[in-house]
């Protein structure tokens, strides 16, 4: 089998890996230099509108209208885009093998790839019911969603389903986003999480009780506090029903399952140092085998505002770590330095008309503000976290442009707060005038 060596190459095909290979344009990288190893088949692209516009009834997103990297205003990067760079963009090629200390990756092909430098971008990849040896969880028409062939997949099935049954298991981000995305495609749909209110890790019960009931005015069921523990199938093998762990039965015509996310770590077990999960970075996004670099989801970087390390499953921070590492990697040529990554924490999402936007931390006490009626003709709310006196966090649903900056700012600078209901009363505006 062939082998082709590269001066830098980028491991994984998504989010960072677009934004590295502008950031090497931008700094300039000879034909040849930089290649792009991806299993998926298509450029890299902005991974979140599989969620969104690209399962529309109407008009949906389709490629090439979201490669990278429009999602943040920037340029869309067509796959002609790296041939006049002389970028080598390497598709449908999944690296099975991989030795940081001999600097080679080897294909399921049993191609092998050289490199100088390396740069880790391989993402997340779902957490499947089958993992847990749920019953049946392999039936036709059982979705997950990561890569763009994932959403073609469940595009086909909405179709061929048409007004039919779906279950949605999960109550986070892909939960939400997927349910919302099958009932405006008609379809009767119902949602199965065990917490007592969606997306956990962020919302505050507040904060979900609006999002409940908006769904719920949408015709979305939403059933809390128990688990899909088994899925029944007909004589094709497609799925029919999927049991609860309190004993309820849901008929289902297609189910998606959105339970979480691991990040794809395992190629380099034991080769390099891990921490929380991900590939442990400084703050260049090294990692502790030289030469060797990680990025986005699977990176566990130095969190300068909190002191901490942390990782990050956010675009964003896949867009903004992409870019400091391939800076650092560029400055270092020269003998220089960057700056210290100095991250801000940034998640947002978007369903039906809402759309919502989050910065900072969601440690502390909360004070919510503003009208989180969901029958409200126009709700708009927030809710600020604040930890030892200061504001660490702010959520704020339906906001312009400039109120999100807002919110970002008061995230960043932590501002000191002297009484919670004085911040409830000032909502948005405390923010405002930051
Ligand atoms: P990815 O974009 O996942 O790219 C990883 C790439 O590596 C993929 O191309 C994969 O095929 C490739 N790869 C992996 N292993 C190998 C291998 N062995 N060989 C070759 N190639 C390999 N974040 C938000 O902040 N807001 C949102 O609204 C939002 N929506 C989302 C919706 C969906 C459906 C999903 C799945 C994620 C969403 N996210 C969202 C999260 C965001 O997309 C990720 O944080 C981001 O894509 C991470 O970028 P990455 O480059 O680290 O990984």
């Amino acid at each position: 089998m062939g082998e082709k060596s590269f001066k830098y190459v980028i491991l994984g095909g998504g989010v960072s890996a677009g934004y590295a290979a502008r950031e090497f344009a931008k700094h300039g990288v000879k034909p040849g230099e930089l290649a792009v190893i991806s299993k998926e088949a298509v450029a890299p692209y902005e991974r979140p509108a599989l969620s969104k516009a690209y399962l529309f009834p109407e008009s949906p997103a389709r490629l090439p209208g979201f490669h990278t990297c429009v999602g943040s205003g920037g340029e869309r990067l067509l796959p002609d885009w790296y041939k006049v760079k002389g970028i080598e963009l390497i598709l449908s090629t999944e690296i099975v093998k991989v030795d940081l200390a001999g600097k080679t990756l080897v294909s399921g092909t049993g191609e092998s790839f050289k490199f100088q430098i390396l740069i880790i971008a391989t993402g997340s990849t779902v957490v499947r019911l089958s993992d847990f040896g749920v019953k049946g969880a392999d039936a036709k028409n059982i979705f997950y969603l990561r890569e763009i062939d994932d959403a073609d997949k469940l595009n086909d099935a909405i179709k061929a389903k048409k007004n039919g049954k779906a279950v949605i298991v999960g109550g986070g981000y892909i939960g939400l986003e997927l349910g919302a995305a099958l009932r405006i495609n008609n379809l009767d749909v119902t949602m199965v999480y065990p917490e007592p209110w969606c997306m956990p890790r962020l919302f505050t019960s507040d904060i979900a009780a609006f999002y409940e009931g908006y769904y719920a005015n949408k015709g979305v069921k939403i059933v809390k506090g128990t688990v899909a523990v088994g899925f029944t199938s007909d004589s094709n093998g497609e799925v029919k029903e999927v049991h609860l762990k309190d004993g309820t039965v849901l008929e289902a015509d297609i189910v998606v399952v959105g339970v979480g996310g691991r990040p794809l770590t395992s190629l380099f077990k034991g080769q390099v140092e891990e921490e929380k999960g991900g590939v442990k970075t400084d703050t260049f996004f090294k990692t502790s085998v030289p030469d060797v670099y990680a990025v986005g989801d699977v990176a566990t970087f130095p969190l300068k505002l909190y002191n901490e390390n942390r990782r990050v499953e956010h675009v964003d921070h896949a867009r903004k770590s992409a870019e400091q590492a391939v800076k650092a990697i560029k400055a270092s040529e020269e003998g220089k330095t960057v700056e210290v990554y100095d991250y801000l924490p940034f998640f947002y999402s978007r369903s039906f008309d809402l759309s919502w936007q989050f910065y900072g931390d969601n440690v502390g006490e909360t004070v919510l503000f503003g009208d989180n009626n969901p029958t409200s003709p126009k709700p708009k709310f927030g809710t600020y976290w604040i930890k030892d006196g200061k504001v660490v966090g702010a959520f704020l649903e339906a906001g312009t442009p400039e109120e999100n900056q807002a919110i970002a700012k008061v995230a960043k600078l932590q501002p000191p707060v002297q009484s919670l209901d004085q911040l409830a009363k000032e909502g948005l505006s405390f923010a405002s005038k930051i």
